[in-house]
């Protein structure tokens, strides 16, 4: 076999395992369908030299050094702490809330009061969940739980999933958190970090080596065929370690009906200013129709002055038959889960396919869990193969 390894998708799911097996001397082909590397982190510099995310901004963040250590291999990283704004009631307040958000949005003496009684009750914590602070005994506490919940959560949530706010888990509210100070980071990780020269650069050298063949443009289920269990590449047998890391319903043809997504329209707009928002993200909960404008400058070390390049983000549903949707968000529900299960019981069945990342898993990665994933797998595929 020429291949000891076929990775299908260059996201951060197939690009860390085809690097780890390049290292260690595996012979790797990586299909890719797109004409570039990446997956949903590539990004392209447009004329006016602002480099952009393409598929929605992307921040990394994480508390696993492993991770870290391993993507610092590919470039240089730049310190970088995310911090939010959100419009609420035509003024823009730190997301999440926190003690200046409260201070821009009440009375002085009933900001003071809100604050006090927050310290009171939540004494020692950094943060607290809405669902807490709506369920509180406190009348206080219980209707500043009730303005976030309405300003912050509900509107949002109703658009970015399209679902009655009455049908969202609980344990989705309970994930809000309110900052018990003036900590204004979107994220509180150890490791927060945007690489110098962008991520594609990043992908493009983990994907340089001379034991990785890339094919871009290639949709891999054009050469793949399940048949009786067995998986074939270009009508030939492959029985060593395959990874698939693209949809997995897709792999099997839909057969069970189609994973339902959220999906987006992505509008980029280029303004003759030298900055339009005071930050990198401004969310917009309420009154828009889009969720969240993205300023891309300030991701980048390379300023460029006079233009900017911003990015609206518009919900809408996912629909697998046209080609120009792209499923973003998995729908978390156990109907949902049950059919993923339906797929992932087909993929079993074949004993050197292997399913790794957002698609493949439905299910929400961020980059530093996709990528101890696909670290994961590696030991484990190495170890059943090649050792
Ligand atoms: C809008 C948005 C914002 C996000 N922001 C953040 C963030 O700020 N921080 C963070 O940590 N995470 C963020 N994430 C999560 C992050 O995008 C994922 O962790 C990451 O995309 C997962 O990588 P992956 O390799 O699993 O998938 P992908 O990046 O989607 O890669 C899969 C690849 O497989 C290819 N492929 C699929 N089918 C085939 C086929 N048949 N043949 C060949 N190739 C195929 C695809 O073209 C794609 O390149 C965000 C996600 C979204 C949706």
């Amino acid at each position: 076999m020429k291949y000891d390894v076929i990775i299908i998708g260059s996201g951060f799911a197939g690009a860390t395992l085809a690097r780890k097996f390049a290292e260690h001397n595996k012979k790797v082909l990586v299909l890719e369908k797109r004409n570039h590397v990446g997956g949903n982190m590539y990004e392209e510099t447009l004329d006016n030299k602002v480099r952009v995310h393409k598929y929605g901004p992307h921040i990394f963040h994480t508390n696993n050094d492993k991770v870290f250590d391993f993507l610092k291999n590919f470039g240089d990283w730049y310190f970088y702490e995310h911090r939010v704004l959100g419009k609420i009631q035509h003024k823009l307040v730190p997301i999440p809330f926190n003690f200046k958000s409260i201070e821009m949005l009440y009375e002085q003496k009933e900001a003071t009061k809100i604050k006090e009684k927050l310290l009171k009750e939540y004494p020692k914590q950094e943060k607290v969940s809405i669902l807490d602070l709506i369920n509180s005994n406190d009348k206080t506490i219980k209707e500043f739980g009730q303005f976030v919940y309405k300003n912050v959560f509900e509107n949002y949530t109703a658009k970015q999933w399209n679902i009655p706010i009455s049908k969202i888990d609980k344990s989705v509210i309970n994930r809000v958190p309110v900052i018990l100070g003036y900590d204004d980071r979107y994220f509180q990780d150890k490791i927060q970090y945007m690489p110098k020269e962008g991520y594609t650069e990043i992908f493009s050298n983990m994907l340089t080596h001379p034991n990785i063949t890339l094919e871009l443009s290639t949709n891999a289920l054009n050469m793949l065929e399940i048949k009786d269990d067995k998986i074939y590449y270009l009508q030939e047998q492959f029985t060593n370690p395959i990874i698939y890391s693209g949809a997995i319903d897709e792999l099997f043809s839909y057969q069970y009906g189609a994973l339902p997504y959220r999906s987006l329209n992505l509008d980029f707009e280029t303004k003759n200013m030298n900055y339009y928002q005071p930050t990198s993200v401004v969310n917009y909960p309420n009154d828009e129709k889009f969720t969240r404008i993205t300023e891309f400058k300030y991701f980048s070390c390379n300023i460029v002055e006079s233009n900017t390049t911003i990015l609206k983000e518009y919900p809408k549903n996912y629909d697998y038959r046209d080609e120009n949707c792209i499923p973003y968000y998995t729908i978390q529900n156990e109907e949902n889960l049950n059919l993923y299960y339906k797929y992932l019981e087909l993929a079993n069945k074949i004993s050197n396919l292997y399913m790794c990342g957002r698609l493949a898993e439905y299910k929400y990665y961020n980059m530093d869990a996709v990528i101890e994933r696909a670290l994961e797998l590696y030991e484990k595929v190495s170890e059943k193969y090649f050792k």
